[in-house]
């Protein structure tokens, strides 16, 4: 590896421009702070890890993110509402649902595919003259002097080093540069896949999102365009790396049995993919001069289909920290206080989604019948008691505790 002598200062560098980090470049534009950010995976390579075919439901705090940032509507042009959210057991009585007309909403949140959104999200930085973007080039060594951090980066053989008053790790779950940082993270392997793809059913998906739990695990389909729906079936991993590899009928007749027919025969089945499942979680948010946001502070199971939108909130309250000191005529986005500020205000919202992510796979994974009869009990609580269910939409709608700035839809600039 040779070393280029180009040099760059920044104030706040991005480590990984995935969905969140993204995001968070775009979100920092209006602030006028000069924005590094570097991504590893070239964007068109078919093998980029963030921009890929799954369908992401995105939350009412998040679109009124992206509204703030001016976005949603290219976004809302890819997407399909959520009006009405059904739960249910395979094999047992009880079942839940939660309605857009109930809450008081349009939507309770919108399907856009990965890849698509990601396409809205590099246009959009790609617009932007005052982002400098670094791809494809890998962060391989993290360093400080008194007041900056120093990032060497890897771009196809030749390293260069470049300079922030703040570094973002958004380098996704098994973050290297977490680990540059010296923060420490664990991981719970829960020993499981998700097959992802789409499929067409005999009947209109109606705008209804089901969730299903079942003896494997849980099965998720969303409504999407052409009135395709996609999939996020969780299965045991020797099950789901079986039938990932199967003939299309074959797949086709399994997903049948275990969603059942409540939206008539299912045909045309899409490419799969498929993904393990763990939960991670970051010892602490901070270092010096460094924050994690999105998957490097927090991997969740997708059951409840909340990642992104968490990681989003990151964003949003970390930008407010930001405008908030740049509203001060502070130069330096990257202190301590700055950073303290930041991990206090994420920390609730993070530990909750973690707990009730995690609470949720548990909980439903668990074939004691027992458990399956206060399983019944919940969903028949949740739906008989509208408290409840508010405050569970509320939270999966993203609109629960103190929101920042974007998340209430104000833009920063
Ligand atoms: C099957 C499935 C379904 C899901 N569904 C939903 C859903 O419906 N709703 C929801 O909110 N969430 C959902 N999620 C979660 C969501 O996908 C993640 O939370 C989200 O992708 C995290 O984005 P990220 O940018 O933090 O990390 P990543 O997507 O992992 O991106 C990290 C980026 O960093 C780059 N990178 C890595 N190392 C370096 C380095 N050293 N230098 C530079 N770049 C680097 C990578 O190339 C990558 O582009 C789902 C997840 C799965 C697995």
């Amino acid at each position: 590896m040779s070393f280029g002598s180009e040099a760059r200062d920044y104030d706040i560098l991005v480590a990984g421009g995935g969905m969140i980090g993204t995001s968070l470049a775009i979100a920092l534009a209006p602030l006028g702070v000069r924005v590094g950010i570097v991504e590893a995976v070239a964007r068109s390579a078919a093998g980029q890890p963030s921009f890929d075919e799954r369908s992401t439901a995105l939350s009412r705090s998040s679109q009124r993110m992206f509204t703030a940032m001016g976005l949603w509507d290219a976004i809302e042009a890819a997407s399909t509402p959520i009006r009405h959210i059904h739960v249910s057991d395979r094999g047992r009585f009880g079942f839940s649902h939660i309605d857009a007309a109930e809450q008081g909403v349009e939507a309770l949140g919108y399907v856009v595919i990965n890849r698509v959104l990601g396409g809205v999200l590099q246009d959009a930085l790609a617009a932007l003259p005052g982002i400098d973007s670094i791809c494809p080039g890998r962060i391989v060594g993290v360093e400080h002097d008194s007041d900056r951090v120093l990032a060497t980066i890897d771009e196809g053989g030749q390293a260069r080093t470049v300079s922030g008053s703040l570094l973002v790790a958004a380098d996704g779950a098994r973050s290297s540069v977490r680990e540059m940082l010296g923060i420490g993270a664990s991981h719970v392997d829960y020993g499981q896949r998700a097959i992802i793809g789409n499929l067409l059913p005999e009947r209109p998906h109606g705008n209804h999102a089901y969730e299903r739990f079942t003896e494997t695990g849980a099965l998720a389909l969303l409504p999407v365009s052409e009135e395709r729906v996609a999939f996020v079936w969780i299965l045991p991993h020797a099950e789901a790396d079986a039938l990932v590899e199967s003939r299309d009928d074959e797949f086709t007749a399994r997903l049948q049995d275990a969603f059942g027919w409540r939206l008539g025969r299912f045909s045309r089945v899409g490419v799969r993919a498929s993904y393990p499942l763990a939960l991670s979680k970051a010892s602490r948010l901070t270092a010096q001069r460094a924050v994690l946001v999105g998957n490097a502070a927090h991997g969740l199971h997708p059951v409840a289909a909340q990642g992104f939108n968490l990681g989003l909130r990151d964003v949003a309250a970390l930008c407010d920290c930001i405008a908030d000191r740049v509203a001060d005529g502070c130069a330096d986005v990257g202190d301590a206080l700055l950073l303290e500020r930041y991990a206090d205000w994420r920390r609730d919202d993070q530990r909750k989604l973690v707990g009730f992510t995690d609470g949720l796979v548990r909980l439903f994974g668990d074939r004691r019948r027992s458990v399956s009869v206060l399983r019944d009990l919940g969903m028949l609580g949740f739906d008989l008691l509208p408290g409840v269910r508010r405050l569970f939409a509320r939270h999966t709608m993203g609109l629960a505790g103190r929101l920042p700035r974007l998340s209430r839809g104000v833009p920063l600039g």
